[in-house]
Parts: structure tokens; sequence; C-alpha cells
């Protein structure tokens, strides 16, 4: 046999969108690796040995290939989706110090703040005149707040914008809630249900196996135990998606590691709509300038996220740590969704991601991809086809819809990163 050299196949008929897996024909010396891609891209269960394998050493044109075929296979009507959302935070004060935070600032730092209720009412309200149908309320592990801060805060989001979907914290909040408020896991979660939250987003799980986590949050619950909450809320009715954070040191293994513990607890609970990989930014925090993740791994672990997840539906990239040019590209590693304009990040921005979009370009990203732009809810129901540019919004209304990042969080107006835009809260 000649020289690894990639992939050919024939050209796809035009009346079949799930051409690729059947008729696939492999050209790579490693016969592992072409049987492993086939069969991921029928939507077979692959181990974690073989996505490592995929990880390191499937060719990347073919890892892409079979990862959009699995997508066409999930997902056969081409739609790329997006999403107007508002992350607002709370509070930066935090008990937990994980080294590779540059928005936390410990109990009593003299820059510490926390936002009353009607801030945050305030911010909500903007965002609702946006267009934005999710808020994701995120802060610190503030030492004082327990289920009962919660369950006000919801509440009174719910009673000014009952259509508003809080889509918030994460299992590292819910376990701080609990001990500040000595009760048990069930307890708050049954309780912040009730006052309002509709989902949990899948903060906090950074990186999972005990080796990586402990070098960077060695303050944070076990990875074990994130998983544990995780499904705790999911029999309890409230869904998640989960994240990874990429890039801090951890091995090849660690990765796919990562991935293995939150597909064991999905064929358990079904619970994760999505996986969310995104890329730790080196600015302001503990772990500066040390590591940091390479747009081709982080292009080819998504490609290995769709092949290995073939019990989660949707696999969302993150253009604002990645920008938007590898942002379009991962839509042709097996992406269906790529996150949202966000009117508002202070976390990730406080760490360095300085990418921006208004609602245009970011319809335009996914449409010049050769994919159908549609703004979705947070169950991923589409709300707004672009079949065609007729269906787009004008420049004007697009123009408002921006995403800012920033640190307006911090009353330094922004010390950390003076050279950032403020968002403009009239
Ligand atoms: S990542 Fe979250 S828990 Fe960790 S220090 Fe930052 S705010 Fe605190």
């Amino acid at each position: 046999m000649g020289p690894a050299s990639g992939w050919s196949h024939p050209d796809p008929p035009s009346n079949s969108l799930n051409w690729f897996a059947s008729t696939l024909v492999v050209v790579t010396e490693n016969r592992d690796i072409a049987e492993i891609l086939r069969r991921a891209a029928d939507g077979g269960r692959i181990s974690p040995e073989e996505a490592l394998l995929l990880y390191t050493d499937a060719p990347f044109h073919g890892l892409g290939e079979a990862a959009d075929a699995a997508r066409r296979r999930r997902h056969p009507e081409n739609i790329v989706t997006y999403l107007i959302d508002r992350n607002i935070n709370y509070t930066n004060v935090c008990v937990t110090a994980c080294k590779f935070c540059a928005f936390y600032r410990a109990p009593k730092h003299e820059e510490g703040w926390s936002h009353d209720t009607d801030e945050i009412l305030r911010r909500c309200g903007e965002a609702v005149e946006l267009g934005a149908t999710q808020v994701m309320l995120q802060g610190g592990h503030h030492p004082d707040y327990g289920v009962e801060y919660y369950e006000e805060l919801f509440r009174a989001v719910k009673g000014a914008f009952p259509d508003l979907v809080i889509h918030s914290l994460g299992a590292s909040e819910i376990e701080h809630m609990a001990k500040v408020s000595g009760t048990s896991i069930e307890d708050a979660v049954d309780r912040i249900k009730a006052a309002g939250l509709d989902s949990i987003a899948g903060a906090g799980a950074e990186m999972l196996p005990k080796r990586p986590r402990t070098a960077i949050a060695p303050l944070k619950e076990s990875g074990e135990r994130w998983l544990e909450i995780m499904e705790v809320a999911h029999q309890r009715g409230l869904e998640s998606t989960a994240t990874m954070m990429m890039g801090t040191g951890e091995t090849n293994a660690e990765r796919i590691e990562h991935m293995r513990m939150i597909r064991d607890v999905q064929d358990r609970t079904g619970g994760f709509r999505s996986f969310i990989p995104w890329t730790y930014q080196p600015e302001n925090n503990h772990l500066k300038g040390r590591t940091q993740a390479t747009n081709l791994e982080y292009l080819r672990l998504l490609a290995v996220a769709r092949l290995f997840f073939h019990n989660v539906n949707h696999l969302q990239s993150s253009w604002l740590t990645t920008g938007k040019d590898v942002g379009q590209l991962s839509l042709h590693m097996g992406v269906d969704d790529l996150g949202s304009i966000m009117l508002e990040e202070n976390v990730i921005s406080s760490a360095g991601a300085k990418h921006q979009s208004n609602l245009l370009g970011l319809i335009r990203m996914i449409r010049s991809a050769d994919r159908i732009p549609a703004q979705r809810n947070t169950l991923y129901e589409h709300l707004t086809v672009h079949w065609t540019p007729e269906d787009d919004p004008t420049e004007a209304d697009a123009e408002r819809v921006v995403s800012h990042y920033s640190s307006i969080a911090l009353p330094s107006g922004g010390r950390a990163h003076p050279e950032l835009k403020l968002i403009d809260a009239g």
C-alpha cells in the first residue's frame, strides 16, 4: 500500500443526505482508523481507546468528513443554529480560587463586587429588548450565597420576565449553595427549579479527570462529584449542557477521558443536550502563558467529539475563544451550533478572549460555510430560519445585536483590560 494520503469518495447523489457513510472509500495505511471512522460516521459507538487513536492519528480531512457525516445523519436539514443571550454576573467574589480564572476576587478583596437584584433585572430587560431568549446568570462561589439567594434571584427574574429562559449555574454552584445552606443536592435542585431555573449550564466541568482538575482547580469538587450532581439534576427534570475547557496542560488521553466520563452519565440520563468544548484563555490568571490548545487541536477535538458522542444531540463550537475563522471551519468538523451572540460576557473575556460579532456577521459566517442559519432557543427549537438573505435582519437591526466582551463588571471600569469596549447600558 502507498503512503497514507487521506480519503477519496464518489460524488454524492443529489437526492441523498446520507451518502457519505455508506459509500466511503478510505485511503489510509491504518485499517483500524478507516474502520473506526466508518463505524462512527454510520452512528455506531466507538470506545475511548478508538477515540484517542482518531484524535492523534486520523487524517485531518478524513476526520472532518466522518464527523460531518455524523452531523448530517443527526441533523439532515443542513441547519446551523445560533442563540441570542446575555451572560449576567451577579458577583465576582469567590472562595474557590481556580488557577485558570481571571474573573474572581477573594472575599474582602477591594475589587470584589456583587450586583443587586435591580441591576440584574435591568440587564435582563436590556437583553429582552434586544431579542435575547435566554440569560446565563453566572458568578463566583460567594461565601454567603446559599440556596435562598438563588431562589430569590430566579423568582425575581421570572416575575419580571416570565418568557426569558434561565439557563444558569453549574454543578459547582449547586454544590456550593447546598453547603452554604446546609442542605442536600436534591433539595437544592428542587428548590432552584421551583424558583424558575429552566436549564443548567455546563459550567465548571473544566477538565473532569483528577490529575488535570486538581492542577488547575484544587478547591473545586472532583470531576466525579460534578457528574453526580448533574445526574441528580437530570433525574429531577433539569437538563443541562456539558462543557470542556482544553489547553491547560492536560494530555490527549485526559481529554478523551473527560468525554468518556460525560458519555457514561449520558447513557444513564440522556440529560445533556449538547457538548461545548472551548479553549483556555491565558491572560490575567495564574496559569498565564504556560499552555494553550492550538486551533488544530481544537478542530480535531470537535470532530472526535461528534464521533464519540453518539448519544448527545448537539455539538457547539466556541468562536468567542478561537475566533470567527476557526468558528466557521468548525462547521465542517461536525458542529451544528455556533453558540451565541453574547450581549455581555465578562468571564472568558477577562482572560483574554477578544472576538466579537454582530448578528448579521454571525448569520453570514454560517451561510458562507454553506449552512442554513437559524436562531434557536435553549431547547434547540428553531425560532427563525434564514433560508435566504431575505430572511435576515436589516443592517440597522443587526448592528444593535452585538456581542460585548468587557470588564464592565469590575468597578474599576475594566482595569484589567483597559482596551476592552464597555457595553452601552443606556
Ligand atoms: S472559575 Fe468559577 S469557581 Fe473557579 S475561581 Fe472562577 S468564579 Fe470561582
